[in-house]
């Protein structure tokens, strides 16, 4: 019997609309057509478990096979095969019935079209010119049939085949354009892509060995996949290497990842995976979208931007869930219930082992927190419900290696660091060594310094000044010490309005000329202990600055001159001494006498130095002048 047939097409003709918008993606062919073997392998598996069928399963590895010289890809399965009436119910019929409402629908958007199929079975049509099904069903004396179609109208023949054995051949004779998919080494780069974890054994050729020089084919069959990843699993089944292992087979030759998660969930929505928190680099970007998505464990994606949080996509691992609509655009993805619940689910579970880990491995936590802070920060930083969770294992480091939660540090510095009006001052340095000084000189009054050297620390300390009350977060060399955390009213300044006229001008008139820099000087009675001169930036200037070259659009702040100041202790026995020399004396004659004569000078790069602003040519004159005085 032959019968001839139209396929249920009813707008124009559904074949080009395959090649022409489908370009990108050709490869997905596969995924499709070994992922139809492996359901129908596992089909078989069922029935024969219920007793529905009761043959032999015999060996139940699909294949894949090229033959170059005819050009074609054949996938074989051994799965319940298919009837006549089963290949027009499911093939013929109903392939296309959803796809034209969506034709109909979305007509003019491409892009919503490339989203929304998961052609299946017709995909194969994006790179062969002619596809034959030859299957034969488990259902007892049932016909072999041969199903083809030269994918260029909407036409198919079916009749009946020589086929002894259970299951369904695919085989595709691949178009010109796309014979590149006979090649041995494409073809196993996409299987590794799309079918690494299928759950049942796929097979690409034989495996090779080496022998007298030159490799050769053994009798073995090449399976290219694992069948049971770790992720598929009980968590109680495996072991810290088990979950390490996996991270290799994911990311071969990463360093190894800081902790897991493995997530199990059955309700509202169907969802398994393991996620990892990986030793993050300094560049970030290369880290991210690494999360490998499947479903029913064949790979759909690896751009997960929309299915769990954004500050989440620094982790990577698996997720697969049936329940995750793979086969649509983006947009309807990010607006889909299920999705956004899944997203919560996924923030919640982090949060949860994070506060776990926090509370059984105190010491684990606290070695792995500068890798670890990231993730943390970015989450509190852009989640609020993330946030409130995160506040409870969260930590602040101090300049000592110290870590504290936010809720004992404040404990600690509660006595010493609160100023007048009442509100709680955090001090932080944001380097160490450069502003070595003041972090001293803090320590020296009984304060505790934060060190806030990470990339997301400046935003960390916006973020916690919202949420504490009545706090602020200061760095160390943004005023002088007694300004940083003011307690009690300043010292009067006992200078005459001319004293300080002239005073202040001896020490403006040898200030140096930087480039975008421009220095307030100030005089204050700071005792006779104090530095005689300090450099210091306003916490607001500096801020607004920093986050300007992060922030293109910020750039008015970028291209201000830096504003410093210049603050001179009027107590200090050195800048007494200029005092007593410039009394009495006009402005114009403060500064001829500070220009004679090395200390006003010295002491402005002593400041300078301190605060690593002192470079080139004032540097040297600086060396010269020193060796001078010695
Ligand atoms: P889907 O897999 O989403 O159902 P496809 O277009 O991939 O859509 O396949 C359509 C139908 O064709 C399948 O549901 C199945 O009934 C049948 N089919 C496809 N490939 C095979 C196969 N290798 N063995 C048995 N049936 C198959
Ligand atoms: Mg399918």
């Amino acid at each position: 019997m032959a019968q001839k047939g139209h396929i249920g097409v009813t707008s124009e003709n559904i074949f080009p609309i395959i090649k022409k918008f489908l370009y990108s993606d050709h490869e997905i062919f596969l995924r499709e057509l070994v992922s139809n073997a492996v359901d129908a392998t596992q089909k078989i598996k069922t029935l024969g478990s219920v007793g529905e069928y009761k043959g032999e399963l015999g060996d139940l590895t699909v294949h894949v096979k090229v033959d170059e010289s005819a050009g074609t890809i054949t996938i074989s399965d051994k799965g319940l095969g298919m009837t006549a009436e089963e290949i027009d119910k499911y093939i013929n019929q109903i392939a296309f019935s959803s796809a034209n409402e969506f034709l109909d629908k979305y007509k003019d958007d491409a892009n919503a079209i490339i989203g929304h199929f998961g052609l299946g079975f017709y995909s194969a049509f994006m790179v062969a010119k002619k596809v034959e099904i030859i299957t034969k069903s488990y259902k007892e004396g049932a016909q072999a049939v041969k199903w083809y179609s030269d994918g260029v109208n909407p036409e198919y023949t079916i009749e009946d085949a020589d086929k002894a054995e259970r299951g369904t051949d695919i085989v595709l004779h691949l178009d010109e354009e796309n014979k590149n998919f006979l090649e041995k080494a494409e073809l196993t780069r996409l299987l590794n892509k799309y079918c690494k974890f299928l759950p049942v054994p796929v097979a690409f050729g034989k495996k090779t060995e080496w022998k007298d020089g030159k490799s050769i084919e053994t009798e073995e069959d090449n399976v290219i996949n694992e069948t049971a990843p770790a992720w598929t699993l009980k968590p109680a089944d495996l072991k810290e290497e088990d979950y390490k292992k996996f991270y290799q087979t994911l990311y071969p030759y990463s360093d190894e990842p800081l902790f897991w998660i493995h997530l199990n969930v059955d309700y509202p929505f169907k969802l398994t995976g393991i996620l990892y928190f990986p030793k993050i680099k300094n560049n970030v970007e290369v880290q991210k979208n690494k999360i490998q998505l499947y479903c029913n464990q064949v790979f759909v994606t690896d751009s997960v931007e929309g299915i769990v949080p954004e500050f989440l996509t620094l982790l990577h691992g698996v997720i697969d869930s049936p329940d995750i609509p793979l086969n649509v655009s983006r947009s309807y993805l990010q607006s889909d219930q299920n999705v956004k619940k899944i997203s919560s689910h996924i923030t919640k579970k982090v949060a949860d082992r994070l506060e776990e880990i926090f509370k059984s491995d105190r010491n684990q936590f606290e070695e792995k927190w500068d890798s670890l802070k990231l993730f943390v920060e970015y989450g509190m930083l852009t989640d609020d419900k993330f946030y409130d969770r995160a506040a409870k294992f969260s930590l602040l480091k101090n300049t000592e290696g110290k870590f504290f939660t936010f809720g004992d540090y404040k404990t600690l510095i509660e006595s010493n660091q609160t100023d007048k009006e009442g509100n709680l001052i955090y001090l932080y340095t944001s380097n160490k060594d450069e502003q070595y000084t003041y972090i001293q000189e803090a320590q020296a009054k009984g304060y505790d310094v934060l060190l806030l050297d990470g990339q997301l620390d400046a935003h960390l300390a916006g973020l916690l000044e919202r949420k504490f009350e009545k706090s602020r977060f200061v760095r160390v060399d943004s005023d002088t010490i007694n300004n940083l955390i003011p307690k009690e009213e300043e010292a009067k300044l006992d200078l005459s309005d001319a004293q300080k006229e002239s005073l202040e001008e001896a020490f403006k008139s040898q200030l140096p000329a930087i480039e975008k820099v421009e220095f307030t000087v100030a005089l204050k009675a700071l005792g006779e202990s104090g530095q005689p001169l300090q450099i210091t930036q306003n916490e607001f200037m500096r801020r607004m600055k920093e986050m300007s070259a992060m922030q293109p659009g910020f750039a008015l702040y970028g291209d201000m001159p830096e504003n410093f100041s210049l603050t001179v202790n009027a107590d200090h026995p050195l800048v007494k001494k200029v005092l007593a020399e410039v009394d009495g004396k006009t402005k114009e004659e403060a500064a001829s006498f500070a220009a004679q004569q090395p200390v006003v000078r010295q002491l402005i790069d002593l400041a300078l130095l301190s605060n690593g602003m002192l470079k080139g040519e004032g540097l040297a004159n600086f060396v010269k002048r020193s060796i001078e005085l010695i």
